[in-house]
């Protein structure tokens, strides 16, 4: 039996999939390349490796074709920034993104900025930040865009709600604060961050509470309203005595939030399986545009 008060992310991930693949096919069916999106890796750190296999995986079951550029973690600023120039030109690459972290010698800034803003499907650039400011089309950053996505097909009402944003970061909070407020999606939203004082005080005023604080299960029972919608972005590895070794929770105490709300994402299986289907969305929307 399906439980509505949980947000499936998994299920709507897989539905989206296959509204991109049915595109992707429609494409080839037209003599047209399936879209291409590249991802360039610096070093080996493990969570980052596993974060662009799921991408190769996701890009190979729509259709599309994926590669990736390997440097290791001693490549120079200027090896990648002359990376990222031989992406922003070749022709065969519709979109493409830079994993993060990338080794500390290396300024994130100054090589995320270098990618063309037309290949930018993360939505990082400056372009694509402002573009969303104003409302614009553009490349939305893939979280946001999957946080939105998963509130608009669960038909979660947003105009007019006071919606509550924890954390404050440029991949997350921030963008998904400018998202939900635009024009047009209506919503109230007030963004707390470390800083905030009485944090509980606010995160029981919403209608909608967005979590990206990166703080295991920070979020109890009573510090959120009785049947709010909860969307849990936060994903950690807790150690346990499990044969895994390890078990995954969010920001979000889920077993007792879930009692209190009306609709809940569960983690993992809520927000991560829509952040990648987001990028191919992008990815999608890049080879329309820049062939
Ligand atoms: P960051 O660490 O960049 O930002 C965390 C934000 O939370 C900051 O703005 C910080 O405030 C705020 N914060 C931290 N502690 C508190 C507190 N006690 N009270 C109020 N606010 C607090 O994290 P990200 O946005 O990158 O990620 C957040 C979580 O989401 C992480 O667990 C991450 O792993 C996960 N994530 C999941 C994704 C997915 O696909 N499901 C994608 C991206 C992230 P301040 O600005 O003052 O420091």
């Amino acid at each position: 039996m399906t439980d509505n008060k949980i947000i499936d992310g998994k299920l709507i991930a897989e539905t989206i999939k296959k509204e991109i693949a049915a595109k992707v096919a429609d494409m080839i069916d037209h003599g047209q390349d399936a879209p291409h999106l590249a991802a360039v890796l610096v070093g080996e750190d493990g969570a980052s490796l596993t974060y662009v296999a799921s991408k190769e995986k996701a890009c190979h079951c729509v259709g599309m074709i994926s590669s990736v550029y390997r440097l290791s973690e001693k490549a120079s600023e200027e090896e990648v920034l002359n990376t990222i120039n031989f992406l922003n030109n070749d022709p065969e690459i519709d979109g493409f993104i830079v994993q993060l972290p990338m080794p500390k010698h290396i300024n994130e800034t100054k090589v995320i900025q270098s990618i063309n803003s037309n290949k930018d499907v993360d939505g990082f650039t400056l372009s694509n930040i402002g573009l969303m400011q104003l409302g614009e089309p553009c490349f939305l950053p893939a979280t946001p865009y999957g946080i939105m996505e998963l509130l608009k097909r669960s038909n979660v009402e947003i105009a007019g709600k006071h919606i509550v944003v924890v954390g404050r970061s440029n991949i997350v909070g921030t963008p998904v604060s400018v998202m939900l407020s635009r024009k047009g999606i209506d919503a109230t939203v007030t963004m707390c961050h470390s800083k905030t004082e009485n944090l509980g005080e606010f995160t029981r005023q919403a209608d909608i509470l967005i979590v990206a604080m990166g703080q295991p299960e920070h979020i109890k029972a009573d510090m959120v309203k009785e049947g709010a919608v909860v969307i849990d972005v936060g994903i950690h590895r807790i150690k346990d005595d499990s044969e895994k070794g390890y078990h995954i929770v969010g920001d979000v105490d889920y077993k007792e939030v879930y009692k209190k709300v009306s609709k809940i994402t569960p983690v993992p299986g809520g927000v991560g399986p829509m952040t990648i289907v987001s990028l191919l969305h992008n990815t999608l929307l890049a080879a329309k545009k820049n062939r």
